[in-house]
């Protein structure tokens, strides 16, 4: 099947309202911009290098999103084009955000990575820690951000028992935070495997790469 019939049937299954993000980590820039012609516009990459290489030859129109694991020291060099970044794993981290966005002169899009999973990432905040977070009003006070909302990554299983539970979870500390705290709009979760499951517990955004652009090589992997 072509990408061009990848995206549209995918935007067929999915409810209007529901973005999707194409994964497009490891995969060409010439393939990058066959879905681009084919309308899409949001991708999702995980390597800064990578990223800048490929947003450097795209068209700027395409709405950037960093789904990787973000380092402190190379948030200045995403801030001034990137369109959300979703790995917020720290207050730290948001912080030098705050900070680079100053710099860039722009308001910067984040959402707070929650960690859902058993065990397999080791990254984000706990329920309890980000609910804490949000109540302390801290990040109202920097200036430069959109904090909005939420992303996370289940466990990595076929379990779907287990991954709805997961899911289910989210979706109501979602539904939650949000009547407190209503800048908080978008839920990112959902991958090729599972994005069903996660948009019945109330995910806004989905990230998939392999279903649209097929298995990664990571040989081929761009710019790192
Ligand atoms: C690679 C990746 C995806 C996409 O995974 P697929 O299973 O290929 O759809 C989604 N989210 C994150 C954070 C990723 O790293």
């Amino acid at each position: 099947m072509s990408l061009r019939t990848n995206i549209a049937t995918l935007k067929a299954r999915i409810p209007e309202g529901v973005v999707l993000v194409a994964v497009s980590k490891t995969k060409s820039v010439e393939l990058i911009r066959e879905a681009y012609e084919a309308g899409q516009r949001d991708f999702g990459e995980n390597y800064v290098q990578e990223l800048l290489i490929k947003q450097s030859q795209l068209p700027h129109d395409i709405r950037w999103h960093f789904i990787g694991h973000l380092q402190s020291n190379k948030v200045k060099q995403i801030v001034p084009f990137v369109h959300l970044i979703h790995g917020i794993d720290s207050v730290k981290l948001l912080k030098e955000v705050n900070k680079q966005a100053e710099k860039a002169g722009r308001m910067v899009s984040c959402l707070l990575q929650i960690h859902i999973a058993r065990e397999e990432s080791k990254f984000g905040f706990s329920y309890e820690e980000c609910r804490a977070f949000l109540d302390s009003q801290e990040w109202k006070s920097m200036k430069q951000l959109n904090v909005c909302g939420f992303m996370a990554m289940a466990s990595n299983t076929d379990n779907e028992d287990e991954l709805r539970k997961e899911y289910a979870g989210l979706g109501e500390f979602f539904d939650h935070e949000r009547i407190k705290h209503p800048e908080l709009s978008i839920l990112s979760c959902g991958m090729s495997g599972d994005y069903a499951l996660a948009i019945e517990s109330g995910s806004t955004m989905i990230r998939v790469g392999s279903a649209l652009f097929g298995e990664r090589d990571y040989q081929t992997k761009a710019g790192t």
